[in-house]
């Protein structure tokens, strides 16, 4: 090593004090000491810092020190078995009182003069932040979505319940929920799996958020937040505060459903769903956060029976008749075990020469205490509880059994089909040609005799329920479209349906003579009807006026009050019977 002036000596250990103070003066603590933990040297940070760990002030041995809080440092060092080097570095340890907890963090350094250098440094904050960062996260997480990362159920009731705190309402304050609910959610899970169903949620959380942000599909000089959540399953909300009239709710509600509704891209699929919106304001708020989202959800269950794709705007009598429908379906589930329930039919005739050619099953319930129920109240309830399938049933094997004892005993003046209506929700159900085929081979009836009635709603679009009605059409039974007109179908769209009948609704048959725009679009149906190689029916006829009419626009078969009113199988017996005698009359 070559000698140092004395120039540069003086220089040297004037670096060295500057480095000297400075490791005092450091804000880390600094301790040297032996390998046994001796200490030669500690800063006054480093006494500051151990210092609540000794209190008789006993600073001389590290290990001794650090006995309580990191008992195995003497271990490590032992351990280690090279020269030089890290022993250990970020190892924390608590000083301080349970109110003001500090925490410490240890760095040692072995040197290869065989002793140790110790750095200690105070991460208090450190560790505060990251607890309360940790904290932030778990608790960000119990209130997001894990599928669609909106937020969750608990968001929605937190903000409820604040936004219904704030009375008076000032315009500003105001607020409207609006509650989505996918159409027929069970269905895609069960066409396509519960992968393709996933993603489906995950698409339509993006379109609801997605749309809530674009300008151009809200006035934000109407809505000051929105907030779109999951509450679960195929359930979404949005909260839109802000807003003042129903009118707005209604405008932004109408095209989240228009949106919600476009085709989705899933893999290799084109799905398509639609939502129902149930729209509660603050204004009818009642109760707490959650009896708001009740409600909400039964203005979206009346928008699903309405068909479903549509929004509705929550009334206070829909509560009263959601009870209702509560106890018709538990009273339903009675009926079909009391043999509550009978069928009563309906004459179809031809209008060129009156001739009985069918009859129209139609179910109703003798109920206990309210006498007879129209199949308007429990049809729709029968479908969501999944009882129309043992009622479809019931419904069949009777209207068989009652053409087949017709047959028997009435021979000319028998009815030539019978007809029986079928809801969606038979037609889903993979084994329903099965079931078809047992009716008709139990009661001795030909397929060619009967007639299943579809509605236009259900039948167009859905790949599951053309192939069911293949499956039907392949027994050799007919199949009428029912209440045509009421859907948004055009015929040629439906050409793909294996139909051989187009019922036209009673909507149009009833303005035939006061509309002559009505009775051009009946006319334009039964011709394209025929060019497809379809019939047509004529439901609802009540008048003679509208019978003549229909009978010009050469329709083929007609139904309705004129003729006969649904009758119960004595009665219809009894028209049948007399119906040749009459015909003349209509
Ligand atoms: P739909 O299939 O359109 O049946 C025709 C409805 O129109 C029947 O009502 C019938 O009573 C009524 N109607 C017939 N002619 C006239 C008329 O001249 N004037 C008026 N004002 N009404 C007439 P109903 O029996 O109350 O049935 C209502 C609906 O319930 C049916 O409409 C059908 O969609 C459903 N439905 C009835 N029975 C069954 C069934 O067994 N299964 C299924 N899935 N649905 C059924
Ligand atoms: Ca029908
Ligand atoms: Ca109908």
């Amino acid at each position: 090593m070559p000698e140092l002036s004395p120039e540069s000596s003086s220089e040297l250990s004037a670096e060295h004090d500057a480095l000297l103070q400075f490791l005092f003066q450091a804000p880390i603590g600094l301790v040297q000491s032996t390998l046994d933990g001796m200490i030669t040297m500690a800063n006054p940070m480093a006494a500051q810092l151990l210092m609540p760990l000794v209190p008789d002030g006993n600073l001389s041995n590290l290990f001794d020190v650090l006995q309580n809080v990191a008992p195995q440092l003497g271990s490590l060092v032992e351990a280690f078995e090279g020269a030089s080097g890290i022993v250990c570095d970020g190892l924390r340890f608590k000083v301080g009182t349970p109110k003001q907890p500090q925490t410490i963090s240890l760095r040692l350094i072995k040197l290869p003069d065989a002793s140790m250098m110790v750095s200690l440094s105070d991460v208090t904050v450190e560790v505060t932040y990251e607890a309360l960062q940790l904290a932030s996260q778990l608790r960000q997480a119990a209130r997001t979505d894990s599928l669609t990362a909106l937020p969750n159920r608990e968001v929605v009731l937190d903000r409820l319940t604040y936004l219904m705190g704030r009375i008076p309402h000032t315009d500003e304050s105001k607020f409207a929920v609006l509650f989505v609910n996918c159409d027929r959610f069970k269905g895609i899970n069960d066409t396509y799996g519960h992968a393709v169903g996933d993603d489906l949620l995950r698409l339509m959380a993006g379109r609801l958020n997605g749309t809530l942000r674009a300008q151009d599909v809200v006035d934000s000089g109407h809505i000051n937040s929105l907030t779109a959540a999951r509450l679960g399953g195929d359930e979404f909300v949005v909260l839109l505060e802000g807003i003042c009239s129903a009118e707005d709710a209604q405008s932004v509600g109408q095209r989240l459903v228009d949106l919600l509704g476009r085709p989705y891209f899933i893999g290799k699929h084109r799905v398509y769903a639609t939502i129902s919106m149930g729209i509660i304001l603050c204004s009818q708020a009642e109760g707490d956060a959650n009896e708001l989202l009740q409600n909400a959800s039964i203005a979206m269950h009346e928008a699903k029976r309405l068909g479903g794709g549509r929004s509705q705007i929550f009334e206070s009598e829909m509560k009263a008749r959601a009870a209702r429908r509560g106890s018709i379906e538990a009273e339903l589930r009675v009926a079909l075990s009391n043999n509550e329930l009978f069928v009563v039919y309906q004459p179809l005739v031809s209008l060129a020469d009156g001739r009985c050619v069918g009859a129209e099953a139609l179910v109703r319930w003798l109920h206990p205490e309210r006498g007879v129920v129209s199949p308007i109240e429990f049809i729709d309830i029968a479908e969501e509880t999944g009882l129309i399938n043992p009622l479809g049933e019931f419904v069949l094997n009777q209207a068989c059994q009652q053409f087949v004892t017709w047959q028997r005993t009435l021979a000319d003046n028998a009815p030539r089909k019978m007809s029986v209506n079928l809801s969606r929700a038979q037609l889903v159900a993979p084994d329903l040609a099965a079931r078809v085929q047992l009716a008709l081979s139990a009661s001795g009836m030909n397929a060619g005799q009967l007639q299943l009635e579809v509605t236009e709603s259900l039948a167009a679009q859905d790949g599951q329920v053309q192939l069911r009605l293949h499956e039907l059409k392949s027994l050799g039974l007919t199949l009428a479209l029912d209440d045509f007109g009421t859907g948004y179908s055009s015929l040629s769209s439906l050409q793909q349906l294996p139909l051989d009948v187009i019922k036209i609704d009673r909507s149009f048959v009833s303005q035939l003579e006061s509309s002559a725009h009505h009775k051009v679009l009946v006319e334009a149906t039964i011709l394209v009807a025929r060019s497809l190689g379809m019939s047509t029916v004529a439901e609802g006829i009540e008048t003679i006026g509208q019978a003549e009419v229909l009978t010009q626009v050469k329709c083929d078969i007609g139904q309705g009050y004129l003729y006969s009113k649904p009758l119960t199988a004595v009665d219809a017996t009894r028209w049948l019977e007399k119906h040749v005698a009459d015909r003349s009359v209509v």
